[in-house]
């Protein structure tokens, strides 16, 4: 199946219970007026948008009421659809205008930092760039074989060491590496869960440090990976990775697995973080940059 179409069947859920719903609501109606917009919001309400979104959307609806650019029924899928495109903003590029440059990848267990890791690696190894990736998760000797296996997969070199090892002393390692081989990218790889979550933040805010310190002039990105499917939590994770790194770019996960894509709607107007990628498999090509009118998109369409 093709990226899109295998977004829109990921988005079928979320689509059917709400988007699919509006034509309903409107057919229930004379003219644009209050009801009409209540009956839009309560319908938005039960979706996955998250309150404080559709508190957004609606007032942007009522401006063009009062503005008199929404008049009739047949507008307001439209200026739906525009106001959802501005609100979840246009996808940005990653910064890679140094050599190297750097992406630290964060994100709890089971986000899918490592897959798309292999995917993004692939991206940028078949634009010719050099890709070094750093094995710091090291929580688990799994966890280090299966980025080799990607690696092995997208053509990207690996630096490792053995489970248990000091992560920070991984990326050291990583850095110097990268630096004698002259590589592009270095991407890296993080655990999403030690002892406990002090200690997690603490080894993110040590690897940063040894980044800071070896390359300080590097382009970085600190990219959160996240589960779609776990809705709302996503945001909760967001804001808690927040504290411990300075996160440049959101990548959504697990699209064709869900009910509650509308995440990726309220994601940006509460971080104010960009997403930059969203995945929708387990596949090497299952991953796109984010297109914000593509998604909108596939939810109506
Ligand atoms: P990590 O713990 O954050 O490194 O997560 P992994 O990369 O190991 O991924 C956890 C699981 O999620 C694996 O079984 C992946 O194959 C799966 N996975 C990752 N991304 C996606 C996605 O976009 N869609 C689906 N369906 N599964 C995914
Ligand atoms: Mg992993």
């Amino acid at each position: 199946m093709a990226f899109l179409d295998k977004l829109k069947a990921g988005l079928s859920k979320t689509k059917k219970a709400i988007f699919g719903q509006i034509d309903e609501v409107l057919k229930a109606f004379v003219k644009v007026d209050e009801d009409l917009l209540e009956e839009l919001e309560e319908l938005l309400i039960m979706s996955d948008i998250g309150v404080g979104a559709v508190e957004e959307i609606m007032e942007k609806l009522r401006d063009e009421v009062k503005s008199g650019r929404l008049k009739e029924k047949d507008q307001v899928t439209a200026a739906l659809r525009g106001i959802l495109e501005d609100m979840i903003g246009e996808g940005e590029e990653l910064n890679l205008s140094t050599t190297p440059s750097v992406i630290l990848v964060i994100g709890v267990n089971g986000a899918g930092k490592t897959t798309s890791i292999g995917k993004i690696s692939n991206r940028l190894v078949s634009k010719g760039k050099k890709v070094v990736v750093a094995a710091a998760d090291t929580f688990r000797a799994a966890a280090i074989d299966q980025l080799a296996v990607w690696c092995e997969r997208s053509g990207a070199d690996i630096v490792k060491q053995n489970e248990g090892s000091d992560p920070a002393a991984v990326v050291y390692d990583a850095i110097a590496y990268a630096k004698r081989k002259q590589a592009d990218v270095l991407i890296i790889d993080t655990a999403g869960r030690l002892h406990n979550k002090v200690n997690l933040m603490n080894e993110l805010a040590k690897i940063n440090r040894v980044i800071d310190r070896e390359l300080p002039d590097a382009a970085r990105e600190n990219l959160l990976v996240l589960d779609a499917t776990t809705g709302q939590n996503a945001i909760i994770q967001a804001k808690e990775f927040r504290n411990a790194a300075n996160i440049t770019g959101l990548v959504l996960n697990k699209l064709d697995g869900t009910a509650k894509g509308g995440i990726a709607i309220s994601i940006k107007s509460e971080l104010g973080i960009p997403v930059k990628f969203i995945g929708v498999g387990e596949k090497i090509d299952d991953m796109q940059e984010f297109d914000n009118k593509e998604f909108v998109k596939a939810l109506f369409e």
